[in-house]
């Protein structure tokens, strides 16, 4: 029999379009992708067509380094780290992927040389906004190190149509519009519908006897849904490595119920449509709370048993035994909103898998990892278990059956000890009966994180001491860190030519590298060339501030920002106690010579969050009277930024001088905003909480404005009977302050307004913002002073800067590969196309 001639692709011997790197190269592929893929010539082309033709130009480009690096993954059957998060807060993607492709300079010359200006096209992205906050910018830097560290590893997530609202302000109040990214397309994903699954919903279970005479369950789903793939490369630093951040998108399995379509009932027939593509509508806008929404608990199972699913399909594709699941896999649980997956995988393996319960227990508890993220108990997630049995028929039953050996394990450790018992069983029975998310996670898991020092040592006295007396070798400690490619190469362009000029280029991959700069503090032109950075990415923001909101903000004034989330433990309302402290005396004394500020606010409150609202108008309105005072002139200005998101947050960081750092401590389980600022050489204000406390210890004590309770003292405090009401009256300028804001003078005269908000920091202050206002005023005083002596200063700003080594998150991905998931790295060589097409 005569064999078929073996196909061959011509290898290309010469640049090529899709891989080539100079500068002819990427501007010829430039305008064919603009051609090919837009459809358009450069009169009808938008700016937008512009970019995404530029964006296509990258991704050809990763496109080599992806397929390479999945070749090498699946020949070495790599041991892979599954990130499993319910967010990803990747922000924009061009720019990062200049940066880490080594290509930014040579595309800007070639993007000026077509006459185009590449900021302008990098300002053109919708950043995909699949996350809250904190915890899903986590999991987009933990990608981003992941890859640079050469890391085996798949981000699993949703692919959510709608990412976190666009915030808007009406009248100073926060309204929220629908996020509409993927509204002119996303150059970055590529759909892989032929590894969609099918996911379970609903309906009843029932026992059987299977072909051997062995007892199985089966699941009779009310629903099923299918979910589809969308991969998006992970390119790390300068380097081949290229993972995938695979999103699930959910969709009907079929577009129509043929049944209902055909006996007329047409809206019956898109219905089954409508409620399984909802599933992936929109991302719930809660950060450090819990809704206990239906809807959301479907969509935990849905993209964890998406995931899983897809993991096995990986393991049986390479010829792994399911056996060697934890071998092969080691799954990261980003919080709770994925601990489902240590039920679901109990299901695939013992039900789908036919694995007997015990070795399929042992595989379970070997292949996951906790990460808790925060001490909010309102944050702890718990589902009703009448909810979850009707949505979940299966999981509740093996629930049981984990907890019923599970308390058997306890009991036998701690024999009669009943409250033991009711506090870590995975149902708690005190009232309405739930399923405690955090309890499963722990039981399931062979590692179990904080997310910085104070965090852990939480977690194991108080919230889950139960847990850590019993299994303490699961407890572990692994810091947040942050990339500096992003927040550092690519947000301050200006400082890292400097960097690159005083200490070499090694710090991008080496943080700790920073330390060198130490022996520039005493060189006085380093010193100014470090204040000239500093003023002109602060004209930047200011021209942005000017453009945004229609206030003129002086850059040589003190640039004293706090964006986050905006929530009562975060305390953006301590800043707010400040500036009218300052207001006050600026009244009572109008030749007062203080320190100008510009005070710069952004976040988005949850829309159900009534009192974080409530404080987004409070600074809106203090605003609105402090700027128009003729009185206060250009000393003191108050801006809130909206809509503050990863793309603005790029240019927020490296123009601050002051960081705000206030939440009452005990509350931040870590914080990687703080991270961000110190490392552009601002300084911080600050509590004892989170990481915080972590960053004063490396920048030293003398380089941050320390005030307010410890955690400890919080506690006694607390227990203590706190009545914030003896601060107010014992206090002159801060009762001065409540007076005013009680008397209207904020609000046009209205006492009602913010009544809400002073009732409760009068009655109750849970974040005890009066026991730690006085503390507070008295740290601003030292950080008016300083400001005020340039040289010192900007000397504590390099310091900051020099010692931030240990907060890049590839320090953090690196403790969390050698301790929790021991995943070798993987080298990555170019596949010979690619390599001679360098
Ligand atoms: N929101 C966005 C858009 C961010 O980029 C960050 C970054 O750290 C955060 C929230 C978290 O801020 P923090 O750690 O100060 O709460």
């Amino acid at each position: 029999m005569q064999t078929a001639p073996k196909l061959q692709i011509e290898t290309a011997r010469v640049e090529d379009d899709r891989t080539g790197l100079s500068i002819e190269t990427l501007k010829r592929a430039f305008l064919d992708n603009l051609f090919y893929i837009q459809g358009k010539f450069p009169r009808l082309a938008t700016q937008h067509d512009y970019y995404m033709a530029l964006a296509y130009t990258v991704r050809d480009r990763l496109l080599q380094r992806w397929i390479s690096t999945a070749a090498t993954y699946t020949e070495q059957s790599s041991r892979t780290v599954a990130y499993l998060s319910a967010e990803f807060l990747m922000g924009p993607q061009l720019g990062n992927n200049l940066i880490n492709l080594g290509i930014y300079d040579r595309v800007q010359q070639a993007i000026e040389e077509l006459g185009l200006n590449l900021d302008t096209l990098l300002d053109q992205e919708e950043e995909p906004g699949l996350g809250n906050g904190g915890l899903g910018r986590l999991a987009a830097c933990y990608l981003d190190s992941m890859a640079t560290l050469e890391i085996p590893s798949l981000g699993y997530g949703i692919r959510y149509e709608f990412g976190i609202f666009k915030q808007g302000l009406q009248n100073g109040w926060q309204v929220e519009f629908t996020d509409k990214w993927l509204r002119l397309g996303n150059p970055w994903e590529i759909p892989r519908p032929d590894w969609a699954v099918q996911v379970k919903l609903g309906g009843y279970t029932e026992a059987y006897l299977d072909a051997n005479g062995h007892y199985r369950v089966r699941w009779i789903p009310r629903q099923v849904v299918k979910g589809v793939p969308y991969d998006t490369p992970i390119l790390g630093y300068q380097i081949n490595t290229c993972n995938t951040l695979r999103l699930w998108s959910a969709q009907a399995p079929e577009s129509f119920d043929f049944e209902a379509f055909n006996s007329g009932d047409y809206l019956g027939a898109v219905q089954e449509k409508i409620s399984s593509e909802n599933l992936s509508k929109v991302l719930y806008p809660n950060d450090n709370v819990s809704q206990g929404k239906q809807l959301r608990l479907a969509q935990q199972i849905f993209f964890v048993s998406c995931s899983l699913q897809d993991m096995i399909r990986i393991l049986l594709r390479q010829k792994l035994p399911l056996s060697e699941f934890s071998q092969k896999f080691t799954v990261q649980l980003n919080d709770t909103h994925p601990a489902i997956a240590v039920a679901e995988l109990m299901r695939l393996l013992v039900d789908e898998h036919g694995i007997a319960w015990d070795q399929a227990w042992d595989i379970t508890r070997n292949s996951f990892a906790y990460t808790n993220h925060t001490l909010m108990p309102e944050a702890l997630e718990r589902w009703p278990v009448e909810m979850f049995g009707q949505m979940l028929p299966r999981h509740l039953e093996i629930v049981y059956e984990i907890n019923h050996h599970f308390l058997d394990e306890v009991r036998a450790k701690f024999p009669d000890d009943g409250d033991r018992i009711r506090r870590m069983s995975l149902i708690d029975e005190s009232g309405e009966r739930f399923v405690r998310m955090a309890n499963l996670a722990c039981v399931g898991s062979y590692a179990i994180n904080g997310v910085a020092a104070l965090h852990t040592e939480l977690l194991q006295k108080d919230v889950l001491h139960d847990f850590y007396q019993l299994y303490p070798e699961k407890f572990n400690n692994k810091t947040n860190g942050v990339t500096p490619r992003r927040f550092m190469v690519l947000s301050n362009p200006r400082l890292t030519h400097l960097l690159n000029d005083t200490i070499g280029d090694s710090w991008v991959q080496h943080l700790d590298h920073l330390q060198k700069l130490e022996t520039s503090v005493e060189d006085a032109s380093f010193r100014q060339r470090w204040w000239e950075i500093k003023q002109a990415n602060k004209h930047d923001l200011a021209t942005y501030i000017q453009a945004h909101n229609g206030i003129t903000v002086d850059p040589e004034s003190l640039f004293d920002i706090q964006v986050k989330r905006i929530h009562e433990y975060k305390r953006q309302h301590l800043m707010v106690l400040h500036i009218i402290t300052l207001y006050n005396r600026l009244k009572a004394n109008p030749n007062l010579d203080i320190t100008p500020r510009t005070f710069l606010f952004g976040g988005k409150a949850a829309p159900g969050y009534m009192m974080a609202k409530l404080i987004i108008k409070l600074i809106t309105s203090v605003a609105d009277v402090v700027n128009n005072d003729p009185a206060v002139g250009d000393r003191l200005k108050v801006v809130f930024l909206k809509n503050f998101n990863v793309k603005l947050a790029q240019h927020i960081y490296p123009a601050a001088d002051l960081s705000e750092q206030v939440s009452m401590a005990g509350k931040e389980a870590s914080g990687t905003g703080n991270m961000k600022f110190a490392m552009n050489g601002a300084l911080t204000i600050g509590t004892l909480d989170g990481a915080n406390i972590e960053i004063r210890e490396e920048v030293g004590p003398e380089n941050f404005f320390l005030f307010g309770l410890t955690a400890a003292e919080v506690k006694a405090l607390k227990a203590s009977s706190y009545n914030p009401w003896n601060y107010y009256q014992s206090n002159p300028e801060l009762k001065e302050v409540i007076d005013r804001l009680k008397a209207g003078d904020f609000s046009g005269g209205n006492p009602d307004l913010f009544r809400p908000l002073i009732d409760s920091l009068l009655s109750w202050d849970n974040y005890l913002l009066f026991a730690d206002y006085q503390s507070y005023i008295e740290a601003q005083e030292k950080v008016s002073q300083a400001y005020r002596d340039r040289d010192r200063w900007v000397r504590m700003s390099i310091l900051n800067t020099a010692r931030m080594g240990k907060f890049s998150s590839d320090r953090s991905i690196a403790e969390y590969a050698a301790d929790i998931w021991q995943t070798p790295s993987v080298k990555i060589e170019l596949t010979d196309n690619a390599r001679l097409s360098r």
